[in-house]
């Protein structure tokens, strides 16, 4: 089984803190990490870590630490009680790239021993962290044979990948060498193996699709439940009339669209919207996702989404406002990156918990939601709004020109100033803005990865889709 690892900037930056105190010796520390259970892999998400106090390590020099483990009995409650993953990190402050013999007999031990306690099947891991950040990583059989961690993602301003098996650089097909030539052969690699999620289909997420494929992503999750309809036409550029006519599926259209290209880009669709587990599971088994929605509920499930499972987000929202009569009010629009447990759509004042609320009875509760507008407790949301494919271009080119400048940071100031773009097509404005404030609500989320219910929401539980079905 193919194990993955993603953690936090912020995370990282507090093991860094503690397993380099500056005095050139090893430290030690753990963490508690949420499980993904996906077909053949499992990702392990870190929720929580806990440093072990330099005093309470018996040994500590620049090629060893032992530890008491005084801390252990509390920390192994804990990941029994909730079914996490247990993960011992510790430091090799001479640069030591490899586990040692001394880390081969200590991992033994140490997971023969949490087995023991917890009496599990599942993974748990090892890793070291370099003094340069990099960290490397391991799970153990029950046989005591050790297996690398298949990728360590890091989330922060700029997205790092660690332990990615690299293509050999003379494979560079034709189509990618530009893109090489631009970010390098690494970055390219990159792309060609990352699995990148689109949650909407139509207007910017037709585009976003169209780009991301162009620029040689490896595999794309595509999830919108409409159909092809002829007033679509002028803004999917991959829909023809004849899809309009037999009433296509948008994800259907795309993945036909990404298979004639021929670049060999595999192509997952769900024509459905966001309240389908499978749909959502799909999503969590992404190294990215862009949200390409109008609905407020969708892009709040999908925030919270990307703080369960630790999914750096895209967000891209479009505003035409027009009279209908050729007056043109504002033509503005927004890209945001959402890193897990720092801000968020709801923080940043994008929309209020009653207008999600109402939002999502829209989608979930028609009936209720009418009667709730016409009552007069809730505002109406749904409104077909004016759309323009080259005014959506302009938001979706942007949105993925941030994913490459998060995978291969080329701009002169530092990621975390461009945590928003604004562009104001009709008042001249472009500006970008840093969001530091962590969400209060959902970043209690981050790491949890998979509970029951799904994402800790009764809509999405199985068992009311079998009884729908
Ligand atoms: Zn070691």
């Amino acid at each position: 089984m193919n194990v993955t690892l993603s953690l936090t900037d912020k995370q990282h930056d507090q093991l860094t803190a503690h397993l380099f105190p500056g005095d050139g010796k090893e430290a030690v520390a753990f963490a508690l990490c949420g499980r993904r259970h996906g077909k053949g892999e499992q990702g392990l998400l870190v929720r929580e870590i806990v440093t072990i106090p330099y005093h309470s390590c018996g040994v500590r020099t620049p090629e060893c630490v032992n530890w008491s483990t005084s801390q252990m009995p509390e920390l192994l409650s804990r990941a029994e009680r909730t079914g996490m993953a247990v993960m011992k990190i510790h430091s090799h402050p001479n640069g030591y790239p490899s586990f040692s013999r001394t880390d081969d007999k200590s991992d033994r031990e140490f997971f023969s021993y949490l087995g023991i306690w917890l009496g599990d099947n599942s993974p748990h891991a090892s890793l070291i962290m370099l003094p340069d950040g990099k960290l490397i990583g391991r799970t153990i059989n029950q046989e005591g044979q050790f297996r690398p961690l298949a990728s360590i993602k890091w989330v922060g301003d700029d997205l790092k990948f660690w332990g990615c098996s690299h293509l050999d650089s003379n494979t560079i097909p034709e189509y990618g060498i530009r893109i090489a030539q631009a970010f390098g052969d690494g970055t390219y690699q990159l792309l060609r193996r990352l699995k990148i999620g689109v949650v909407g289909c139509s207007g910017t997420g037709s585009l976003v699709i169209e780009l991301l494929s162009r620029n040689c992503v490896g595999t794309l999750v595509l999830i919108d439940p409409e159909r092809i309809e002829e007033k679509n036409l002028n803004r999917i550029p991959q829909a023809t009339m004849e899809d309009a006519k037999c009433r296509a599926f948008k994800v259907d259209v795309m993945a036909r669209a990404i298979g004639e290209m021929g670049f060999g880009t595999k192509v997952e669709t769900f024509a459905t919207d966001l309240y389908d587990p499978d749909a959502v599971r799909a999503v969590t088994a992404c190294d990215i996702v862009f949200g390409c929605m109008d609905s407020i509920d969708g892009r709040h499930l999908l925030n919270r989404i990307s703080s369960f499972y630790i999914l750096p987000y895209f967000d891209i929202g479009v505003r035409l406002i027009a009279d209908g009569a050729g007056g043109v009010e504002q033509v503005c629009g927004s890209v945001h990156y959402l890193k897990p447990g720092g801000s968020s759509l709801l923080s940043r004042g994008l929309y209020t918990l009653d207008q999600a609320h109402a939002a999502a009875l829209f989608s979930t509760d028609p009936v209720a939601y009418a009667e709730q507008v016409g009552d007069g407790y809730i505002e109406g949301v749904h409104e077909e709004k004016p759309a323009v494919m080259s005014v959506n271009m302009v938001y979706a080119a942007l949105a993925v020109n941030e994913l490459l400048a998060r995978l291969h940071p080329y701009r002169l100031d530092p990621n975390a100033e461009y945590d928003r773009h604004t562009i104001s097509l009709s008042h001249g404005i472009y500006e970008h803005a840093a969001h530091d404030v962590p969400c209060a609500l959902l970043s209690n989320h981050l790491g949890r990865g998979d509970v029951i219910p799904l994402l800790d929401m009764p809509a999405l539980s199985d068992k009311r889709k079998e009884s729908v079905a």
